[in-house]
């Protein structure tokens, strides 16, 4: 399984469009991996997961066509993750040439309303809203999705909404995909640990030295990482990786890896791949 990072901030990036903060001074001057654009994620150049506004940059840097791809998966519908006003120009003569005749949304019951909503305001085409097919998954319940057994975790995120968390499975190696999330509940980390050894775990890492129930913080990461070693769901050759990074909480790139030294645990930054058997 192939894993791009294709953003690896937090809600309003970093550095934040609208701040003139310490770390985002210091971010707009350091450039390269310091520079984090929306969470995003590619699985093996075909399953994507999550919409945020910064969609169209990541697909242009990453030589990526969105027309060549069939299924979306969305965590939550906050506006990081996000951003259904995309969909409006997919076909007619904003895409006269589609590859995918469908495009397959996955998510909570709030992302389909939130799109019908917006376009209930603006209308949309109705060639382009009939070739958008939305799908409600429950949390603990496992779908087929383009060849991968996707199965939706109860986040520990957004208390109005049912946030989802996501294992991807490609029968080879499994993913362990907790943005955005705090700390695991119970239940999340009893299913997690009944599932079997992950290849890979891209943890919520937006608190950093701080602290918010809803999300994880540097520390809550070093422990889930124990956790999932003690529970079984993770061995030695599991990867443990940092995203949705927020000016906030944290300093450059290479302030939070001197963070994580020795912990066995990476800092994702855009555009990173890791490649997982
Ligand atoms: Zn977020
Ligand atoms: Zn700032
Ligand atoms: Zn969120």
């Amino acid at each position: 399984m192939k894993i791009k990072i294709l953003g690896s901030g937090g809600g309003e990036g970093y550095p934040a469009l609208f701040c003139s903060c310490e770390h985002c001074k210091a971010a707009r001057k350091a450039k390269g991996k310091s520079l984090r654009s929306l969470s995003q994620t590619l699985i093996d150049d075909k399953l994507l997961i999550d919409l945020p506004p910064d969609t169209h940059m990541h697909f242009m840097q990453n030589g990526i066509n969105f027309g060549e791809i069939e299924n979306v998966l969305i965590t939550h519908v906050h506006d990081d993750h996000y951003c259904p006003n995309l969909f409006s120009i997919r076909g007619t003569d904003f895409a006269p040439v589609l590859e995918c005749e469908k495009l397959h949304v996955y998510g909570n019951a709030d992302a389909e309303r939130l799109f019908d909503g917006y376009y209930k305001l603006f209308p949309i085409r109705n060639e382009i809203r009939k070739s958008i097919v939305f799908h409600t998954l429950k949390p603990f319940e496992s779908v087929n999705i383009g060849g991968y057994k996707v199965t939706a975790l109860k986040a520990n995120h957004a208390p109005e909404q049912i946030a989802l968390n996501y294992i991807i499975d490609d029968g080879k190696s499994a993913l362990l995909y907790l943005l955005d999330s705090g700390y695991p509940t119970a239940e999340t980390l009893g299913y997690i640990g009944g599932y079997g050894v992950f290849s890979c775990v891209i943890m919520d890492g937006t608190m950093g030295l701080n602290y918010y129930v809803h999300h994880m913080n540097f520390e809550q990461d070093k422990r889930l990482k124990e956790e999932l070693l003690k529970l079984g769901a993770a061995n030695e050759k599991t990867k443990f990786i940092v995203n949705h990074i927020t000016h906030n909480h944290a300093g450059l790139h290479e302030d939070i890896e001197e963070y994580f030294r020795a912990s066995g645990i990476t800092v994702s930054y855009d555009g990173m791949v890791t490649e997982n058997e």
